[in-house]
């Protein structure tokens, strides 16, 4: 079978997820060993490489060892846990998405000035948890839910997780303005490098007969690409590695496209195009 292979463009690591495993190595090359709370990123096979050469994800500051040295992640953490970590007296380093940490100050912000704070995100996602530790009280709402019906008057103030899609956030910004409230404010916190992409992968999507999304099952941006290339009505496969590819899918296939989440590496995507290439007879 013969199948022309695209990459769509802004695949892969995105320069928060770049700068975060920057920082982890630079780090273990000279402690050995150090801890992060939860995964640095959202990759188990770079998390698996990162292990191997001494970082140890764990659950709580308490789980870190006193005299060690901790790495947060670039989803970020909640205020909470940072001064956990400086109780402990570990030494932390901080490996925070700059733009995550925009995206936290524009939350405390708006709770500080007293605005009752809406955050579009997956609740249960370690950023949104870290958004909602900054504005504590703060309103979750997925692309799917209604904004709850607010009081009379109220402030409202909303911040989005980095790697939500604009369509969804313009979604509740209309939402939200139907409340009867005094005053909105929005902070558009959704990361750049995350519309490039998926802008490019929905252009490629709608180009080709079969779309490949590189990621991992955990990674929010690289699910959130997959949802968007299936949407736009092609056949879409999320898989992490090129072991995972079925060779069945490609039959009848002329043009095969594939894109990648911020946090897949260079050496995941390559891996799956030369397999690719292999089976195109390439
Ligand atoms: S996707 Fe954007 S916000 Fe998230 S880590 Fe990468 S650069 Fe930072």
């Amino acid at each position: 079978m013969r199948f022309e292979i695209r990459v769509a463009p802004n695949s892969g690591f995105c320069f928060g997820v770049r700068r975060a495993i920057e920082i982890a190595e630079k780090t273990l090359a000279s402690t050995k060993e150090a801890f992060s709370i939860g995964p640095l990123i959202h990759n188990p096979q770079v998390i698996d490489r990162l292990r191997q050469a001494g970082l140890q994800p764990v659950d709580s500051p308490e789980a870190v060892d006193p005299s060690g040295t901790v790495i947060i992640r670039s989803h970020g953490v909640r205020p909470d846990v940072l001064s956990r970590l400086n109780e402990r007296a570990a030494k932390s380093i901080d490996a925070t998405c700059p733009l995550v940490k925009k995206a936290q100050q524009s939350a405390e912000l708006l709770a500080l000035e007293g605005y009752t704070v809406v955050i579009l995100g997956e609740r249960n996602h370690p950023e949104v948890e870290g958004l909602v530790g900054h504005a504590p009280g703060a309103i979750v709402v997925n692309a799917d839910e209604e904004v709850p019906v607010l009081p009379h008057g109220s402030k409202i103030g909303l911040v989005a997780q980095t790697t939500q899609y604009p369509a969804d956030f313009r979604r509740v910004i209309e939402r939200i303005t139907r409340n009867d409230f005094d005053e909105a404010r929005i902070f558009n916190t959704i990361c750049h490098a995350t519309v490039e992409r998926q802008k490019a992968a929905v252009e490629l999507a709608t180009d080709v007969d079969i779309m490949f999304v590189l990621g991992g099952r955990n990674s929010a941006n690289t699910n959130h690409l997959a949802k968007i290339c299936k949407a736009t009505g092609v056949d879409t496969y999320h898989i992490e590695t090129a072991g995972e590819l079925d060779e069945k899918w490609l039959d009848g296939k002329r043009r095969v496209g594939v894109t990648a989440g911020a946090s897949t590496p260079e050496w995941i995507i390559e891996q799956f195009v030369s397999r690719l290439e292999k089976v195109s007879g390439g």
